[in-house]
């Protein structure tokens, strides 16, 4: 090897290093640090953050990423590293156009927005944050102008968090599932389920740790390479690729199976990053960058697994065992019930399939804001205008409407998009393991999870980051993204358990 690359394979390791100090910060920080070790906290992330910038975007990086791209350099590569400098050289690129007084002002707009965001929620007062965001989608346009001026302002904002899937694909792709869901959905809420008392008795929180154990240690969750602890938010984050992934979850007394699906749903996440290869572990290709890639693995194991009855045939009487409150709970009432369609009004707390309603809203309404240019102050009326067309509910409030997420107060526009990506994605991943593998529902009725969980990390978590969204697609179903298997999916199982003909 040369000497070139062995500076680069040095400066990967150090970029890797400081990443891995971040996010041990990060863990710590959201996880056990009293609550005035913020400052001294923030203070290094800071200093490790400007540190890394500082080499990521250093001319000794370009200048090396540019001579090992040059003929003589470029053939002694592996098809590993050819994609890592690849990816490096474009990161690079596109960060080092954005002028630094362009990126300070998107700090600054940042930090006042998040602030302005909160308020905003806690007043229940969009006018309190409308202004803010104006500011944040002017700057997000400036940045984009610099950083992908090939590309189309929103085609841009996507591109950040799933590489090649342009709006002209998603387009069409979330038309054809609303289409086919808004009537479906009706038609479910017309049954009007009633709620059943049961699922709201107490559970004890410790007992609630005991079946995420139980659930983690079954769906394969490797305890050698991973941990997990508590935070107001459920999040997975990777300290060291393929051997130090965490996960942490948030448990609610009265409503223990939202605490069992945040662990399934995590321990998707999980699987995932402790799969991937060894070879690219560390590298900015292990770890997937692709959200709905990723999101595809935790709603896997959440929804197509985790709703299917199936899944807990051979284990829910242990989990009766560990939460005495659902001991009368027959299988089929437990299934009943995590399979509860509601008209809500929070995405977050939304079922399985009025979700996919909840992303195409908003992927909408960034449209609306990104391409067709319409006014900030427009947009609540256009949000609940969509809600009581898709849900037939109208929020009452802007807490409970445009301002319950916090995406858009940091700039994150064009990423819910890819949390419906992943479920249109699993409808065709299960599509394609049927034909490998068989009915799932066997699988999961003899246990055989095992089975489902090594034929994903040998057709997608394996990859990292080595193939983008689109090359997953081709690689695994052999066609391009298609809402259909997902749509075929949720009718087949919401005929099981609503009268919908
Ligand atoms: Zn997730």
């Amino acid at each position: 090897m040369s000497a070139k690359f062995d500076r680069l394979k040095e400066i990967v390791q150090q970029l890797n290093r400081y990443e891995m100090l971040n996010e041990l910060l990060y863990w710590d920080m959201r996880t056990i640090m009293p609550g005035e070790g913020f400052d001294a906290h923030a203070d290094v992330t800071d200093y490790i953050s400007t540190e890394s910038f500082r080499l990521g975007n250093s001319d000794e990086l370009f200048e090396l990423l540019r001579d090992i791209s040059e003929p003589g350099e470029w053939e002694a590569l592996d098809d590993n590293w050819k994609f890592i400098v690849t990816k490096m050289r474009e990161d690079q690129e596109r960060s080092r156009r954005i002028p630094e007084e362009v990126f300070r002002r998107a700090v600054a707009i940042t930090t006042e927005s998040e602030r302005a965001w909160e308020e905003a929620k806690e007043a229940s007062d969009f006018s309190v944050f409308a202004p803010h965001l104006e500011k944040m989608i002017e700057v997000q346009k400036e940045i984009k102008s610099y950083s992908h001026p090939e590309m189309e302002i929103y085609d841009a904002l996507l591109d950040d968090y799933e590489k090649g899937m342009d709006s002209a694909t998603i387009d069409r792709i979330f038309s054809e599932l609303r289409d086919g869901l808004v009537p479906l959905v009706h038609s479910i809420l017309a049954v009007k389920q009633p709620e059943d008392p049961r699922f709201s008795r107490p559970c004890d929180v410790n007992a609630q740790k005991e079946v995420q154990k139980l659930l983690l240690t079954y769906i394969g969750f490797d305890w050698n390479k991973g941990t997990t602890s508590e935070s107001v938010h459920p999040f997975t984050l990777t300290v060291s690729g393929g051997t130090d992934v965490r996960i942490t979850n948030h448990f609610h007394e009265t409503n223990a199976i939202d605490g069992l699906f945040s662990a399934i749903h995590e321990g998707g996440h999980a699987i995932f990053e402790q799969n991937i290869a060894p070879a690219i572990a560390n590298t900015p290709a292990g770890g997937c960058d692709y959200l709905g890639i990723h999101e595809s693995q935790s709603r896997f194991f959440e929804n197509i697994l985790g709703r299917n009855i199936n899944f807990w045939r051979p284990i829910y009487p242990e989990v009766q065992k560990l939460l005495p409150a659902f001991a009368d709970i027959s299988l089929e009432d437990f299934a009943r019930e995590i399979n509860h369609v509601r008209a809500g009004m929070i995405r977050t707390m939304s079922d399985e399939v009025t979700y996919c309603l909840h992303v195409i809203l908003r992927y909408e309404v960034e449209k609306a804001i990104f391409r067709e240019g319409v006014p900030v102050s427009e947009l609540p009326a256009l949000w609940n205008r969509k809600m009581k067309e898709y849900l037939g509910v109208v929020p009452q409030n802007d807490a409970e409407g445009i301002l319950q997420d916090m995406h858009w107060s940091d700039g994150s526009f064009g990423y819910f998009p890819t949390y419906l990506l992943g479920s249109i994605y699993d409808g065709m991943f299960l599509d394609a393991m049927q034909a490998d593998l068989g009915s799932v529902d066997t699988l999961l009725a003899e246990g055989r999870i095992g089975e489902i969980r090594a034929w994903l990390t040998e057709k997608i978590h394996r990859f990292g980051s080595l193939r983008c969204p689109k090359e997953v697609l081709k690689a695994v179903c052999g066609r391009e993204a298609t809402a259909e298997p997902l749509l075929r999916y949720f009718r087949e199982k919401y005929s099981e358990f609503y009268p919908i003909g």
